[in-house]
């Protein structure tokens, strides 16, 4: 699931549709959005930037791999790090794929769940993750630690909607902090 992002329509500039055929390898898409003292950071990724491969997950190995990626995931305050003095805490983490089973990825299976994403065609992992701030109005960055652990990612396309503040930034390892 994306974030509607109204304000930010005109700066969305390649891809009006964020289905997961039209991704590149190496790039990810972040959508922050702060509402009130919620910090709420969407990570929508090539499952090849994470993994190394884009399929359904078939042979122990591979299950090895999603498990790791999953918990590095997991740990959304070590990958995204907001300005300290703000006081966010990592309240709510979510991970989705069309192509893994949500309990490989350490969610509770829903019964409307389902990993039905065929063998040729790309494949997203969805991060979902909500901070809650305690002093909301000194947060004024966020810093993005992925690219240390996932060494395929190389850029993220990342867009900050907040109340009077939007901001677009193409991130990577060398400039990994977005702010406003
Ligand atoms: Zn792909």
């Amino acid at each position: 699931m994306r974030f509607a992002l109204p304000l930010l329509a005109g700066l969305l500039l390649s891809t009006p549709a964020l289905a997961a055929k039209g991704h590149s390898h190496g790039v990810a898409e972040l959508a922050i959005s702060i509402e009130g003292e919620l910090l709420s950071i969407e990570l929508e990724a090539p499952l090849d930037s994470l993994l190394g491969f884009e399929r359904k997950p078939q042979y122990e190995k591979d299950f090895a791999k999603v498990r790791e990626v999953a918990a590095l995931l997991r740990a959304g305050d070590k990958l995204f790090v907001p300005t300290a003095a703000a006081g966010c805490i990592l309240s709510s983490v979510k991970l989705e794929s069309a192509a893994i089973a949500p309990e490989l990825l350490g969610e509770k299976a829903a019964p409307t769940a389902k990993a039905d994403a065929h063998g040729h065609e790309h494949a997203d992992l969805d991060a979902h993750y909500q901070f809650k701030c305690a002093r909301p109005a000194e947060l004024k960055s966020i810093e993005v630690n992925t690219f240390d652990r996932f060494k395929r990612l190389r850029f993220i396309d990342a867009q900050l909607a907040a109340d009077k503040i939007q901001r677009a930034a193409k991130l990577s390892a060398k400039s990994r902090k977005l702010s406003w």
